[in-house]
């Protein structure tokens, strides 16, 4: 390609302006333009022919001419889409940039121009020789408006030297801009440093941080306020406050969590107790910028006792007994851990070395088969019906009352079942009770079932959970047919609702 256009100015020379260059170059362009519309001109129709008599059965053309027709226009189609006619700008010879738009160049001087004479307070022009020089280029490959103004900015802050700013881009996001550079590496820094311990081999930014020179820029930041646009949390909230109706699961399932992921970040919070109002960690943090370090430790733990089993038919299947109980051994272990802000992220252990070995833990362990009459350790119901009174101490007309039980209604005659395995310790009548069942469980517990038509047990017989024990009825001191049932733990009686399924 031939140059388009050339032009020489001379240093200093006023008369021989960028305005007046500019026109120059503005008077030419046109004879260029129309060359190269002629050229498309001229090819895109001689294709276009071929391409016409290839259709349209001319002899001549046959499906090769076709196909190479075809391919001719495919390639010239191509060419236009990816190239782009152009200008590589230098200026004294050194490439500014290559553009689609020359007059882009023009405007760019202009505003250079305009900004360097109001902080310098005198006349400012950019200098050298700039040079315009067709050429095709990749579209990609062209130079953006704001990289060619920097190019011109950059001449400018050789000249005064206090316009250049720094702006942060992290992972293709601006985050903002600031004057200090020294002040911006160091905060840079610091980031790092905040996770950085002795054992600490290495620590990078998770993200692709570039700090670009940038000029005029209106919303300058103070380094703090840099600061705390990096620390700032970009996955959204990390907190959730539990609102009536909300369950565990929803709030995990909300958050595209699991579970057990939710857990993992609410240590002490029990899942099946959540109250409205409860604050719930839903996300960690996640800053715009991370750090990742890497930590090289060794430490010590404690390594398990092996358990050796000894069989023993004194015992029920499932019951346990430790006979000797071992000594925790002692290893050192190195190992590699992997942090992001902070919270460990991966750990690999390289090497361990046993200190001392642990001694082993010898354990008997049932082999008799459980009788059916056995306490299981879980209650049933003793009959199914409606709560009529509950457990617990209670004003009934200004006087005071405490009901060691609850009351189940029933009717005349029901089944009363054993709540678990047992024995009975008590079958006759007690007072306001009427007949009553006392069952003494394997642990000491004992299940009290009041109020009763007839009793089925006698004291000394053995029981599994759900046998009939009684029937019920309204006997002692009772309106209306029911069950009073009550759990006594070391002798004192406890709320049974706290033992029912
Ligand atoms: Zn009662």
């Amino acid at each position: 390609m031939e140059n388009v256009m050339k032009e020489h100015n001379q240093r200093g020379e006023q008369s021989a302006g960028w305005g007046e260059r500019w026109a120059q170059f503005k008077r030419r362009a046109p004879l260029y333009r129309r060359a190269l519309r002629e050229w498309g001109r001229i090819h895109g129709r001689r294709i276009a022919h071929q391409l016409h008599n290839a259709v349209a059965g001319n002899r001549a053309a046959g499906p090769a001419y076709f196909l190479v027709c075809a391919a001719a226009l495919g390639v010239a189609l191509t060419l236009t889409t990816l190239y782009s006619p152009s200008y590589a700008v230098t200026l004294d010879g050194e490439l500014v940039g290559v553009v689609a738009d020359a007059e882009m160049v023009q405007e760019a001087i202009q505003t250079v121009e305009e900004t360097g004479s109001t902080l310098l307070g005198r006349d400012y022009q950019v200098e050298g020789d700039l040079e315009y020089e067709f050429a095709l280029t990749l579209r990609s490959d062209l130079t953006s408006e704001r990289d060619v103004q920097n190019y011109f900015y950059q001449q400018l802050d050789s000249v005064s030297g206090e316009l250049r700013q720094y702006q942060v881009v992290v992972d293709d996001q601006i985050v903002g801009t600031v004057k200090d550079e020294d002040a911006l590496e160091e905060l840079l820094a610091d980031f790092k440093d905040r996770y950085t311990t002795e054992n600490t081999v290495s620590a990078e930014f998770l993200d692709t941080v570039s700090i670009l020179p940038v000029y005029q820029v209106e919303d300058l930041m103070t380094v703090r306020e840099m600061e705390e646009a990096l620390e700032e949390n970009q996955g959204g909230s990390t907190t959730y406050t539990v609102v009536a109706g909300d369950t565990f699961n929803a709030i995990a399932y909300a958050n595209d969590m699991s579970v057990s992921d939710l857990q993992a970040l609410n240590p002490g919070v029990d899942i099946n107790r959540l109250m409205v109002g409860d604050v719930l960690n839903v996300k960690e943090r996640t800053p715009v910028l991370s750090v990742q370090t890497v930590e090289e430790v060794t430490y010590t733990q404690a390594i398990a006792c092996p358990v050796e089993e000894v069989e023993d038919s004194s015992m029920y299947i499932g019951d346990s007994e430790i006979l000797t109980q071992g000594v925790e051994g002692e290893e050192q272990v190195s190992a590699t851990v992997t942090y992001v802000n902070g919270q460990e992220t991966e750990r690999t252990i390289n090497s361990t070395t046993t200190l001392r070995e642990p001694t082993t833990t010898v354990m008997a362990v049932g082999t008799r088969e459980k009788p059916r009459t056995a306490s299981t350790g879980s209650y049933q119901w003793p009959i199914y019906g409606r709560i009529t009174s509950y457990f617990g101490g209670r004003y009934i007309f200004g006087s005071y009352s405490y009901h060691s039980g609850i009351d189940i209604s029933a009717s005349y005659g029901a089944a009363v079942c054993a709540a678990d395995g047992g024995t009975v310790t008590y079958a006759g009548y007690r007072g306001s009770y009427g007949n009553l069942v006392v069952i003494t469980h394997d642990n000491g517990t004992q299940t009290y079932y009041g109020h009763n038509s007839s009793l089925t047990v006698s004291v000394g017989d053995k029981v599994y959970k759900g046998q009939q024990v009684a029937r019920a009825g309204s006997t002692g001191r009772s309106t209306g047919v029911h069950c009073h049932f009550e759990v006594r733990v070391n002798g004192t009686s406890v709320n049974p609702l706290s033992y029912l399924p």
